[in-house]
């Protein structure tokens, strides 16, 4: 039996990021995979690797989730986020208001292993219980949601744009797997819209022994062919990382014409990771080896 091969890799959301942004999202997914990657080298749980991950992203103003999540048709942040082991425990919120680090509020309703998902108002309660206080709109709104949003409401940028979601994936020394994903959404969403990133199977699926993946792109795509699931099951039948990401991108594209991306590793520590939209930006480090794409 082979050794499992710590590793973790981390996405910054598919859709079209211009040139000039790239760099700095592929950057902030190496800062991340860094960050995630050292909870892994100290003996840390995969758990906490996905978890450190996603905070480093959800804090980083280029990526739609925390600080920087797009705006809903109201002008409002409502974030969507989940956290899961390969023993399927699971934590996620849905359509949580002005919170900066939801992946943190999903960790501990995963923790306390009562409710699986809790949404809106009932999350809200739930952060706030653990200690979890929303940002003032002001702190958590960055100039370029505003602008974004301000855009859409005069009706020179269509509504419903997706990009710039964040994932992670990781395999800690004593073979367990995690997911994390964390997202505002889509940009003018109709307030209390939920996407796919907090629904297993959907946007985030592990299962031990096979793999753990996170989803990003269109949502309401990537729920109806379960898009993480299905890549487990190719990682199930045999397939490689490589070429079940690959797959389960092409299904997206075939089954229900949905636009996305997908990252993902397997018991060993092989990554996968394939986007039928213009870029990705994402970063791993496996057995201490660094790489990263857009
Ligand atoms: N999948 C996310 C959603 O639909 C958006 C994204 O990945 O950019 O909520």
């Amino acid at each position: 039996m082979l050794l499992p091969m710590l590793t973790v890799i981390v996405h910054g959301g598919a859709g079209s990021v211009d040139g000039e942004r790239l760099p700095r999202c592929r950057s902030g997914c190496e800062q991340a995979a860094a960050a995630g990657w050292g909870v892994l080298e100290r003996g840390g749980s995969a758990l906490e690797a996905v978890e450190t991950a996603v905070r480093v992203l959800e804090d980083n103003p280029e990526f739609n989730a925390g600080y920087g999540a797009v705006l809903n048709r109201a002008g409002e942040i409502e974030v969507d986020a989940a956290i899961a082991d390969g023993e399927l425990r699971i934590g996620a919120v849905a359509a949580l208001p002005w919170v900066r680090h939801p992946i943190s509020v999903a960790r501990r309703l995963l923790e306390r292993g009562e409710h699986v998902l809790l949404a809106g108002a009932g999350a809200l309660a739930f952060a706030r219980e653990c200690g979890i206080e929303p940002d003032p709109p002001e702190q958590l709104t960055t100039e370029r949601a505003r602008t974004r949003w301000e855009k859409e409401r005069a009706g020179a940028l269509p509504p419903s744009g997706t990009g710039d979601t964040v994932g992670a994936c990781a395999l800690d020394c004593k073979g367990r797997l995690a997911v994390a994903t964390s997202t505002g959404g889509l940009s003018g969403k109709q307030p209390g819209r939920v996407g796919d990133s907090p629904l297993f199977g959907a946007g985030s699926y592990a299962e031990k022994n096979f793999g753990a993946a996170s989803a990003t792109g269109h949502g309401e795509s990537i729920i109806r062919v379960l898009m993480t699931r299905s890549a487990i099951d190719r990682l199930r039948a045999g397939s490689a990382a490589m070429t079940a990401a690959a797959a389960t991108v092409a299904e997206l594209g075939e089954r229900v014409a949905g636009e996305g991306g997908i990252i993902l590793i397997d018991r060993h520590g092989a990554i996968g990771h394939a986007r039928n939209t213009a870029s990705m930006p994402w970063a791993a480090i496996s057995a201490g080896l660094p790489s990263s794409g857009t």
